[in-house]
């Protein structure tokens, strides 16, 4: 089958390789129909995010079609439309069981192998997903597959991170960075009510369709956030931030930007050795901190059940589709955001 793999940094080489298996009796075999570039996928592309062997299948989001499954398999059959999320779970430990699925015991992710152990990922014509009664949820024909596509990880993900930012109807809130996730957590934290919700970004283009999500746009090269969020707060500053990007400058201006007693939620995947603000200014400011990785199974599930994903055009942020064979110019485009690139999806 045809497949993306790495190929040291900054390099995607699209490659023939030999077609997964079933290797255990919990796994099936999904055809993609959808798979996603995620920003997480650049920490790899770029060495920021060090030990994954060459040759690895890269990605770790995508939708499709089981065609083959080993005997314990019971929810799934040949046929069953999927949505997965971006980590295996098992359903039965500890962490599962307390929702945060994606802290598995047993759990791996997709598109990391590593001295030979791990899975391989999802830019690529099949998949092997382990434990895949528990792995995978299950995609009705009235939902897209852009749609299921963007459950298994960065909706969920922004879902993930207004919920751990508190927010409610009645604060004044900010979304630091309107890339895919940014824009996700946009319409998230509309769902739960917000009505003062600034989003900051460096791009026009990214800041029009966070307006058109409804959020108020600011862009720090061209306006002082800082003094129009401190003047929509009586000068307290944000109840909560919301900080999707990862990086150390951006969680400076989380905490810059935030009120005493506020909380910061980061989902955007860290990197960094230290915080970019000392323990005193943490404890001066009452700081709640929340970070960490989705739990994407439990929010999948969630955001389905409660037909949330149904409300909301999130697909409008797909801006980019590439064959696999295209696979190195998507990633170019995604990185550096060629023309205005928000979200590029490969259709293996
Ligand atoms: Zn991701
Ligand atoms: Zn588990």
């Amino acid at each position: 089958m045809q497949a993306l793999t790495f190929g040291g940094i900054e390099q995607i080489v699209c490659q023939s390789v030999s077609e997964p298996q079933i290797l255990e009796q919990g796994d099936v075999i999904v055809q993609i129909t959808l798979s996603g570039i995620c920003g997480s996928d650049l920490h790899v592309y770029h060495g920021r995010e060090a030990g994954i062997d060459e040759g690895t299948v890269m990605g770790h989001e995508f939708v499709g079609t089981v065609v083959d499954t080993g005997k314990t398999v019971k929810k799934f059959y040949k046929g069953s439309r999927v949505l997965s999320p971006f980590t295996t779970s098992c359903g039965e430990c500890f962490y599962c069981r307390i929702g945060l699925t994606c802290r598995c015991e047993k759990g791996d992710l997709f598109g990391w192998v590593q001295n030979g152990h791990g899975l391989h990922g999802a830019q690529a014509q099949y998949i092997r997903v382990p434990m895949a009664d528990t792995t995978l949820v299950p995609l009705s024909n009235d939902i897209s597959e852009e749609k299921g596509l963007l459950l298994g990880d960065i909706f969920s993900t922004g879902y993930f991170c207004a919920e751990n930012a508190g927010v409610n109807n009645k604060g004044t809130y900010v979304i630091i960075g309107c890339g895919p996730v940014g824009l996700m957590t946009i319409l998230a934290a509309k769902d739960l009510g917000a009505e003062n919700l600034f989003a900051l970004d460096h791009s026009n283009e990214r800041l029009q369709m966070a307006k058109e999500f409804g959020a108020i746009p600011l862009n720090p090269l061209t306006t002082d956030a800082r003094s129009i969020i401190l003047n929509a707060t009586n000068d307290r500053g944000a109840d909560a931030i919301m900080e999707v990007v990862g990086s150390p400058d951006a969680l400076r201006l989380a905490i810059d930007l935030l009120r005493p007693g506020g909380t910061i939620s980061s989902v955007g995947v860290h990197t960094a050795k230290n915080f970019s603000f000392s323990p005193g200014e943490a404890y001066d400011k009452n700081l709640v901190y929340k970070i960490g990785r989705c739990p994407a199974h439990y929010y999948a599930g969630k955001l389905l059940k409660e037909q949330i994903i149904q409300r909301y055009p999130v697909e409008k942020i797909i801006t980019h589709h590439f064959g696999l064979t295209d696979g190195a110019r998507a990633y170019e485009v995604f990185d550096k955001k060629i023309d205005n690139c928000i979200k590029a999806v490969l259709h293996p």
